[in-house]
């Protein structure tokens, strides 16, 4: 197996640490980014004193100029990127008659506009070394809609829009761009919903309990496997059967 070089957005996270540590265990040599340093610190610390050795650079992926100066950072100190994983990702949380446009604004500019932010700054790379994984990190959400998500379900719907057109234009260049869409996974994303409402999610759901962050990590080891090369535009749902539709 080759040994490449990732970046995984929002990697300080509930899934994006899992996925940090999939690709590392890999073989791959994973970066990250950081909006507070203190809180990146922490995590790089925690993450060392586990036997993993992340790259950590500053980079907001909802401001284009931030994003590319997070790609530079980390190819200074890496080299290319080889796999991309859009995974940085918020809530705002209301229903759409209450909606303000900073709601809608803040989600938007995360979960969609930074795969444009991040993925271009690596695109050209990819396409000129002839090699590249690019995955979206989209939700259960964007597949079916959700009560109070009218932003996050257009945004994460977006990202599956944004896969399937980067998979048709980068093909031929040895590159494969896949979305994978979580269910309920029990991260502080879905911690942070009340109690009973995530009682009543945890009904719903065929397997009867919330997904752990490994599960999604899996699947994204998985896809930026040589091996997976001919799959490409796909949407990979790991949701516990809780929605088996696209
Ligand atoms: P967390 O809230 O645990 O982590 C989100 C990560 O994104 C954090 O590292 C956060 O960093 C980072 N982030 C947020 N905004 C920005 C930004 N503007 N620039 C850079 N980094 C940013 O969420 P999860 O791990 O649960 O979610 C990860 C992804 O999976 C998201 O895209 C989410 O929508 C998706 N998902 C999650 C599900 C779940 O059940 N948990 C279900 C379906 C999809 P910081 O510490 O700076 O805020």
């Amino acid at each position: 197996m080759t040994s490449r070089i990732a970046l995984v957005t929002g990697g300080t996270g509930g899934i994006g640490t899992a996925i940090c540590q999939g690709l590392a265990k890999s073989g791959h040599r994973v970066a990250t980014n950081y909006r507070h340093e203190g809180k990146a610190k922490t995590w790089q610390a925690e993450q060392k004193a586990l036997g993993y050795d992340f790259t950590i650079v500053p980079g907001d992926v909802s401001d284009a100029q931030s994003a590319a100066e997070m790609i530079k950072a980390v190819e200074a100190s890496l080299g290319p990127v080889d796999i991309l994983i859009n995974n940085a990702g918020i809530t705002r949380d209301t229903t759409f008659h209450r909606m303000t446009a900073l709601q809608w604004q803040e989600v938007i500019n995360t979960n969609l506009n930074s795969c444009f932010n991040v993925t271009r700054a690596v695109i050209e790379g990819m396409r000129n070394r002839g090699f590249g994984r690019v995955i979206q990190i989209s939700s259960i959400n964007g597949q079916k809609g959700q009560y109070g998500q009218a932003n996050y379900a257009a945004a994460k719907a977006g990202m599956h829009g944004f896969t399937i057109s980067l998979a048709q234009e980068n093909a031929k260049f040895g590159i494969t761009v896949n979305t994978v869409s979580p269910g309920y996974v029990a991260t502080d994303m879905v911690m942070a919903v009340p109690e009973e409402v995530r009682a009543k999610i945890v009904q719903q759901i065929p397997t009867g309990r919330l997904g752990k962050p490994e599960e999604i990590a899996y699947a994204v080891g998985f896809l930026v496997d040589e091996r997976a090369a001919w799959i490409t535009g796909a949407n990979l749902s790991i949701n516990g059967g809780h929605y088996m539709g696209w």
